[in-house]
């Protein structure tokens, strides 16, 4: 089967399981609640929360000594006292009792995984429902930019919809079926940059799908080229999106960004507004942010998630170790979606200074303050207060420039690390065709 066959029995089935009428249905559901006031929303929650907790109690037997005799006004009160927060390792080691069907899947049911960037990957059950409902709350943010199903998007993540070896265009596929165009973002390289930039510039997309780091080294070809794109919202996810990448993104592809907190557990979900916000779709899930107690906190902590939509496989209070912060007051957008600062990455990847203190990812951009001739980067903590810059050099890539980086860290972020600028042909992506920007590779770590 040639590979454009492939890829139209793919997307087309791909197509007919997430866009059909049903997801339409969902969506106009989710919009009714966008319109809902703060108290409605949270009436709304309890109700989603105590079907979910009835459902947990009834299918799984972790939680079949709890009582299901409470009212939904009780529900979050029985949440915080009568459901323990569990976390990946919980799931990996009570897989009867914290998995329906004692972990075997039955064949209605979707599989899905996390992409175990930092470590064991897991599998998780999904409803029909909540496959199309998820559909439908991305379509929703996107809604946010004025966009509906039937306009132009581009999409720059990591399907294979081309191999590798393939050295002349196309190095994308249209498809038809969602008016797409899904570029290979292995390709996005100096040798074959020009004829992808041709085919976005005549395509002039609504808005672009990508992931910050693949959104990032387009703006960065473009850079190079002085080349400039017009598409007018970029839509990020399924990495942390770091200031520097949202500087050149937004100047190069003329875009704004619109990022989205998700996970394969679905068990957050937040999106950014026209403000800049990120909103918790409070409607999604049920959010809490913890310390390293478990209790809740004002300051930045773990995000715990309930979720709302999938009687497949409840997850109840399950533990992330994305670290975020609730923001107080209201959006200028309006919307009655609690903020949440921007979510910089997971506590396993999270970089300290030469006191210990967790240093930033936003801090750590500094480090390339006035830095040329960087055509990729990433930050490594590879023993305590000892780090590498890894970077993958351009052409014109000097001493100046690694003086620079060592003197930026320094004076700008810490000046007791050690730091050692390390050059590299290649930096590579996960399996997923992901990057982490951040890594701290001390052993023992997390
Ligand atoms: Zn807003």
């Amino acid at each position: 089967m040639t590979v454009q066959m492939k890829n139209e029995l793919l997307f087309g089935a791909r197509f007919l399981l997430r866009d059909n009428a049903l997801t339409g249905h969902y969506l106009r559901q989710l919009q009714r609640n966008a319109r809902l006031d703060s108290e409605q929303l949270a009436q709304y929650q309890l109700q989603r929360l105590h079907h979910t907790l009835q459902t947990a109690i009834g299918r799984l037997p972790y939680y079949a000594h709890i009582s299901p005799a409470f009212s939904v006004a009780e529900s979050a009160q029985v949440l915080r006292q009568a459901f323990p927060i569990i976390g990946k390792e919980q799931l990996l080691a009570e897989r009867a009792a914290l998995y329906p069907g004692q972990g075997h899947k039955r064949p209605w049911q979707a599989l899905g995984k996390t992409s175990g960037t930092t470590g064991t990957p897991l599998d998780m059950f999904r409803s029909l429902r909540s496959v199309l409902l998820e559909q439908a709350f991305v379509q929703r943010h996107w809604s946010w930019a004025g966009y509906h199903a039937g306009m132009t998007r581009a999409t720059l993540r990591g399907d294979m919809v081309t191999p590798l070896a393939r050295q002349r265009p196309p190095f994308w596929f249209w498809n038809r079926w969602a008016h797409q165009l899904l570029v290979s973002s292995r390709h996005l390289t100096a040798r074959h940059a020009d004829a992808i930039i041709d085919r976005l510039a005549a395509l002039a997309p609504a808005m672009l799908q990508a992931y910050p780091s693949t959104a990032y080294t387009l703006a960065g070809l473009l850079q190079q080229r002085q080349r400039r794109l017009r598409i007018p919202y970029v839509f990020t996810a399924s990495e942390p999106t770091y200031p520097h990448q949202r500087e050149l993104i937004t100047e190069w592809l003329g875009a704004k960004l619109m990022d989205m907190y998700g996970m394969a557990e679905r068990v957050a979900f937040a999106t950014e507004c026209e403000h800049g916000e990120l909103h918790v779709n409070t409607d999604y899930s049920y959010v809490e942010i913890v310390d390293r107690q478990g209790l809740p906190t004002d300051d930045f902590g773990s995000v715990v998630g309930t979720t709302f939509h999938n009687d497949a496989m409840p997850l109840v209070r399950y533990r992330l170790s994305d670290q975020t912060r609730w923001k107080p007051g209201r959006c200028a957008c309006g919307r009655a979606f609690p903020m949440i600062e921007r979510v910089t990455g997971k506590y396993e990847d999270s970089i300290r200074g030469g006191d210990g203190a967790v240093i930033s990812p936003s801090v750590l951009t500094f480090a390339f303050k006035g830095v040329h001739n960087v055509l990729k980067s990433q930050v490594a903590q590879v023993a305590p207060a000892r780090w590498e810059i890894r970077v993958v050099p351009g052409p014109q890539f000097g001493e100046p420039d690694r003086q620079q980086l060592v003197h930026n860290v320094h004076a700008l972020v810490d000046p007791t690390v050690e730091v050692q600028v390390v050059l590299r042909d290649e930096l590579p992506n996960t399996a997923a065709g992901k990057f982490r920007w951040v890594v701290n590779e001390m052993p023992a770590h997390g």
